[in-house]
C-alpha cells in the first residue's frame, strides 16, 4: 500500500521537474548592431534571459574592436604595421600569427589570387576617397606586389615581408577572423544559438532555434533583393562582391577586389559565396575565388569536401558547388 503514494509522488516531481526544464529553456531573442571595421555588424542572439544575451553581444562587439585593431594598417601600434615598417622579421602574438598562416596558405593555394601585399594597391586606389578614380596605370604597376605566390616568409613566431617594398593590407580576411572571435565570445557565455553579419562576412552558432539559421544571399545587381537562401547551422558563409564597394567611370564598374597580377579590379565574376568552417577561412577564399574566376574558382572550391560555394559569373550566371546543390533555395 506503501508503494502507490511514493510513485504517485514521484510522478509529481517528474512533472514539476520537467515543466521547470522547459521554462528554463533559452526563451529570449535579441537582435543588436553596430558600426566596426567600416560596416555595420548585426548580432542575433537566443538564450535564457535578455540582460544575459545583452552583455554577451556588447562583449563580442568589443571583441570585434579588439581585433579590427589588431589587425588594422590604420592603426601605428598594430603588430601589422610594425611588420610593414620593419627590415628585420618580427615577433607576433598567436592570433596574428594564425591569420597570417591561414593566409599564407590560401594565398599559395590560390596561386596568388589571395594576396596579402597589396597595401599600395590599396592605397592608390582609395576607395574611400570622395570620388574615387582610376589610377594611371604607370601608378598601378609600380605598386604590384613584386612575389607573385606570397607577401611574407614565415618562422617559427617571427614574421617578415618577402619584398620590403610589399605593404601588408589583410582587408580580405581580418574580418573574418573577427567573426570568429565574436562567436567564441557568444559560446563562451554559454549561448548555443546566434548569427552574426558584418556586411557579407556572416558566423552561425547553432541553429535558430530547432531550424537551421536561414542565411539570405544578395542578388549582385538588384540590391535589397535575394538571389538564393541556404540553410545552415555552426558554419560560416562570407560572400565577395563587387557591389560592396565600387564606383562607375563611363560605363565601367570598378571595386575592390584586386587581380594581384594586373592591379585591376578582377573582372570574373560579381559575387562570390563559400561556406566554410570557420568566417576566417570563408573570407579568404571567397577573395581568392572571386579573383579565379568562376571556371578556376569552381574547381578549386570543389577540391575541398568542407568548403561550398556559389559564384555568380560576370554575365549573372550561376554556378554552384556539388554538395551545395541540395541546400540552396533560388528565388
Ligand atoms: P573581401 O571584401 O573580403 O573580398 O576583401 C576585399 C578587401 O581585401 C579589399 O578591400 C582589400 O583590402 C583586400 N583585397 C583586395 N584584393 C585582394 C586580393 N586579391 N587578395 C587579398 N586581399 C585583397
Ligand atoms: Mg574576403
Amino acid at each position: 500500500m506503501l508503494k502507490r503514494p511514493l510513485a504517485l509522488i514521484a510522478a509529481l516531481l517528474l512533472i514539476l521537474l520537467f515543466s521547470w526544464s522547459l521554462r528554463s529553456k533559452p526563451s529570449a531573442e535579441v537582435a543588436r548592431t553596430a558600426l566596426i571595421m567600416g560596416t555595420l555588424v548585426e548580432i542575433k542572439a537566443v538564450g535564457p534571459d535578455e540582460k544575459s544575451i545583452e552583455t554577451a553581444i556588447s562583449d563580442a562587439f568589443s571583441t570585434m574592436r579588439t581585433e579590427e585593431a589588431r589587425f588594422s594598417t590604420r592603426v601605428e601600434t598594430s603588430q601589422i604595421s610594425a611588420i610593414n615598417r620593419a627590415s628585420t622579421a618580427v615577433e607576433v602574438e598567436p592570433q596574428v600569427l594564425f591569420v597570417l598562416q591561414l593566409g599564407q596558405e590560401i594565398s599559395r593555394e590560390s596561386g596568388g589570387a589571395f594576396h596579402m601585399g597589396l597595401g599600395d594597391l590599396v592605397k592608390l586606389w582609395n576607395f574611400e576617397a570622395v570620388t574615387p578614380r582610376v589610377p594611371a596605370l604607370s601608378d598601378i604597376q609600380q605598386v604590384l606586389p613584386a612575389s607573385a605566390e606570397d607577401a611574407i616568409s614565415i618562422s617559427g613566431t617571427q614574421v617578415e615581408r618577402i619584398d620590403p617594398r610589399t605593404q601588408l593590407d589583410l582587408g580580405g580576411i581580418a574580418k573574418g577572423y573577427a567573426v570568429d572571435r565574436a562567436i567564441d565570445v557568444l559560446r563562451n557565455a554559454g549561448l548555443e544559438s546566434a548569427s552574426i553579419n558584418a556586411g557579407g562576412d556572416i558566423g552561425l552558432l547553432g541553429g535558430h532555434g530547432e531550424r537551421p539559421w536561414k542565411i539570405g544571399i544578395q542578388h549582385p545587381r538588384n540590391l535589397g533583393e535575394l538571389l538564393a537562401t541556404v540553410e545552415l547551422r555552426d558554419r560560416a558563409i562570407v560572400t565577395s562582391g563587387d557591389y560592396e564597394r565600387f564606383f562607375m567611370d563611363q560605363g565601367v564598374r570598378y571595386h575592390h577586389i584586386f587581380d594581384p597580377q594586373t592591379g585591376m579590379p578582377a573582372r570574373g565574376c560579381q559575387s562570390v559565396s563559400v561556406v566554410a568552417r570557420t568566417v576566417a577561412e570563408a573570407d579568404a577564399l571567397a577573395t581568392a575565388v572571386f579573383v579565379l574566376g568562376p571556371v578556376k574558382g569552381l574547381a578549386f572550391l570543389e577540391k575541398s569536401l568542407e568548403v561550398e560555394g556559389l559564384i555568380v559569373d560576370a554575365a549573372g550566371q550561376t554556378a554552384t558547388t556539388s554538395g551545395l546543390k541540395d541546400q540552396i533555395q533560388w528565388r
